[in-house]
This record gives C-alpha cells, structure tokens and sequence, in this order.
C-alpha cells in the first residue's frame, strides 16, 4: 500500500510502527459553527480512509480533536452574549449531528483542548526547562524555532523570506518573528487557566501535539489534515515534537486538497461557505459523499452546485438500481466469490491501495451497478447477487456510500426537493417582478405566503436566496 507523504514529498510504502495497527490523527474543526462542505472533505476522506484500512486488514486507532478555545470562540461568545462554552458545546453537539448526517463514523477519541489544559501546562514547562521555549515578561510564552536547524521542512518554506515578510505586533515580545506562542497571557474578560508564568490559555498548536502524544503516544503512523494546515500549524507540531520527545510526531504526513470557490478557499472567515447540513438535505448523504470522494484527495476540488447535483444523481440511479434488487429480495444471501467477483474486488483494492485513488476506485463501483442492471435484465439472479454484494456490503462499506436502508425514500426526496426549487424560484421571481412595479403589497404577500410554509426569503446582493426553517 502506497500514500502520498508530505514531508518527503514522495509516494510511500505505507509501513506501520506496529504490524497491522495504524494510529491516525487527523486536525479537526473550531467549534464556533456549522460545519461546511470544506470542513466535511477532511473528515469525509479520512473517514473513508480509515474504512479501507479495516477492510484490508488494519486495526485502526483515531483521533479528531475538537478546537474548543480560541479567539473566534471567543468572539462568537460576545457577540451572542453567552460563554464560550456554551458556544463550544453547541457546536460539538451539532458537529456531531452533521457527521452522522454525512456516514461519517465516530473517532475512538475525539479530545478537547479545555480537558487537556494541564497536560499542555506541563509540556510547555518542560520545553522552557529544554531552552525551547521563552517566557516574555507579560506572560506569554513562545517557542524558540531558532532552535531547531531543520524548521520548515514540513512546508518547504524559505525562513528569510518568512522573516522579512512577517508582521510582528507591537504588544508581541518575540525574539524571532517566527517564534510561534505556546501560552497567552490573560486579557481582561477572556477565559483563564492558572499556569506557573501566571493565567491564560494555550496558544492553538500546542493542543494537537500534546493530545496526540497523551492518546496514540510520542510517534504514531498517520498525521492528517487539510493542506491549509501544513503551515504553521503542522510545521509546529512537529517543532513541538522534536523539542519534547526528540522525535517527529508522526511518520507519514496526509493531507488532503481544498475546496475552492470561485478561486478562494471555501472558508468561514471569507463568507462563502455551503452548509453540510443544507447540503445533506438538497444533495442526500450518499450525494454529498459521491461528489467529495470523486476527486482524488489531494487535488483541489471547485466547488459548484452542478457537479454536487450530478453526483446526487448518479448516487439516485445506484439507488434505483439497488433497490430494484431489493425489492425482489427481501434478505439477500451471501454469494461465494467467483472470478468476476474477484477480479472487480482486485481492482478496487488496487486503486484505493495507490495512495487511496477514489475516482478509479468508483469507476469500478459503477461497472459493477452496470452489471447488476444487466444481470437482472437477464433474469440472472446468481450473478445479480454477486453484483449487489459488492456494490453494497464490500465496495459501499468501504466508501461508507449505498451502505443505508434508505433507498427509495432518499430518491423520492431529492426528486420533491427540485420541485419544491423549481417552484420557490418561480414564485421569488414573481415577488421581484412585483416590486420592480412597486406593487409592494403583492410582494409582501408573496413573502409571507413563503412564510407561511416556513420558507425564509433572504435578499443579498447577488439576488434573493431563501432558506427552509
Ligand atoms: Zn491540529
């Protein structure tokens, strides 16, 4: 088995620390909202990932943790007036709902940064006694990457050019401006947590280090993420690493493409983000899911309604053809393996054992649904059982698509759902005709008609959008 390594930018022999363990630990979100489309690509792939791995073999220890204390949790507590961790809560909790939404399988350990304050007290403690580290006379504390000679070769960054380019704020007393903060001293009004320099809160890199360490120990196979992490926030994690164990984290670093729109990263701090949860329910699951693995992991995806809709609906005909199966066996059997059997299940192993090659992966997946269509027009139910335990219990399982019970319903959904579009946007298009002419009270009707059906219009400048509620 072969993955796409980061820090030796090569393609590697996947080799485990221990025979036939792999211990992953993948980046996950901060808590301050919904989750997106481009939070979902991580934890869908290496979800996937993980599922391939226990199919082939592998016992499989992972770990995502949660963000739970950082600056935008911080201002998202203010401006709604709560604390931050009421915001932090309720997004875990409603992470956790768009996550089964999406298939996606729970971690064995999804740590939080707050239940692992004193374990990072400790290690920042030890890298100061080591001269890693540097307390600064207002409390902060800072890692020294001058101390490392190698610092960068995650990212392949040029230090000089960093340097020169980097912005260094007055109230920072750093000695290097690359030196990045372990521990921030408090400001007024911020969540605390007492440390030997005085209270504050740890600074964002430290937590995945010491969590990681704590839960899958001082080096593990699979570190994971979005490339947007790489710098710094990996290049830190490992910085961290060598100054508290003499070792790199982990052995092989993943990472998977962006999701860009409109030349941008899909990101909540640019505002052009797609909800999981709006997705889930225009696209389905298995929608969502087809179109996030359609591409191989490590390019970068565009992201448009088309392709997310075509992906719904080629997931709709496996389904059709799925249930089409069903509908005449009730409780399908097990087939015994034969060569074609064989010879499909090879090919999808191979794709996905070169660096998890998904797209080739799911042609494959879609010869077989051919083949199921063709078998039951020849009445040959053998080999349609054969064909339906692929799709279903050996390739679906391995993808976690066309694994639920849900067939019919999920296609009847989807096709409601673009009738309801189709009439929404007729009707949207009314109400603007009706104020161009300034026929307001005909508009307004419109609107609270929307309203009535629980239907929110929302008019932004690229046009009036609605929303269901
Ligand atoms: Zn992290």
């Amino acid at each position: 088995m072969y993955i796409s390594d980061t820090l030796t930018k090569s393609k590697v022999p996947l080799e485990t620390i221990q025979p036939n363990v792999v211990k992953m630990y993948v980046c996950g979100p901060t808590v301050y909202n919904y989750i997106h489309i481009g939070n979902a690509r991580p934890m869908v792939v290496f979800d996937a990932f993980r599922r391939f791995l226990e199919f082939v073999g592998y016992k499989v220890v992972m770990a995502q943790n949660f963000t739970d204390i950082d600056d935008k949790i911080i201002n998202q507590a203010n401006e709604w007036g709560v604390d931050w961790k009421t915001v932090a809560d309720t997004f875990i909790a409603e992470c956790y709902h768009d996550a089964e939404m999406l298939g996606i399988r729970t971690a064995n350990f999804h740590p939080r940064t707050t239940d692992f304050v004193e374990d990072i007290v400790n290690a920042i403690a030890k890298m100061i006694d080591n001269d890693f580290a540097y307390v600064t006379p207002n409390g902060d504390v800072y890692f020294s990457v001058r101390k490392l000679t190698d610092y960068g070769k995650l990212s392949g960054k040029k230090l000089d050019e960093l340097r020169s380019g980097a912005r260094v704020d007055v109230n920072e007393l750093k000695i290097d401006p690359l030196d990045f903060v372990l521990w921030k001293s408090a400001k007024p009004g911020e969540p605390v947590w007492n440390s030997p320099w005085g209270k504050g809160r740890p600074g964002w890199h430290i937590e995945c280090s010491v969590m990681s360490q704590k839960l899958l120990g001082d080096m593990f196979d699979i570190h994971g993420g979005g490339e947007d992490l790489i710098f710094p926030h990996h290049e830190d994690e490992i910085a961290q690493s060598e100054a508290l164990t003499g070792k790199p984290p982990a052995r092989y670093w993943m990472h998977n493409g962006m999701i860009i729109v409109r030349g941008d990263k899909m990101s909540k701090s640019l505002r052009n983000t797609f909800m999981v949860r709006e997705a889930v329910r225009k696209f389905g699951k298995d929608g969502v899911r087809l179109f996030l693995l359609s591409k191989h992991y490590r390019s970068p995806m565009e992201f448009f309604d088309a392709p997310l809709e075509d992906s719904s609906k080629a997931a709709a005909r496996v389904h059709a053809t799925l249930y089409r199966f069903t509908e005449k066996y009730n409780y399908p059997l097990v087939p015994k393996y034969d060569e074609e059997m064989n010879d499909y299940q090879t090919r999808f192993i191979e794709a996905l054992s070169d660096d998890f090659n998904t797209p080739v992966a799911l042609s494959v997946l879609f010869n077989v649904v051919r083949e199921l269509n063709k078998a039951m027009d020849d009445g040959n139910d053998e080999r349609a059982l054969k064909m339906y335990h692929l799709i279903k219990r050996v390739f679906g399982n391995m993808l976690g698509i066309f694994d639920g019970e849900t067939e019919k319903v999920q296609r009847v959904e989807s096709e409601e759902m673009q009738t309801l579009d189709t009439l929404i946007r007729g009707i949207i298009e009314m109400r603007n005709n009706f104020r161009k002419e300034k026929q307001y009270e005909m508009a307004d009707k419109l609107r609270n008609l929307l309203g009535e059906s629980k239907i929110r219009l929302v008019d932004t400048p690229e046009g009036t959008k609605y929303e269901l509620y």
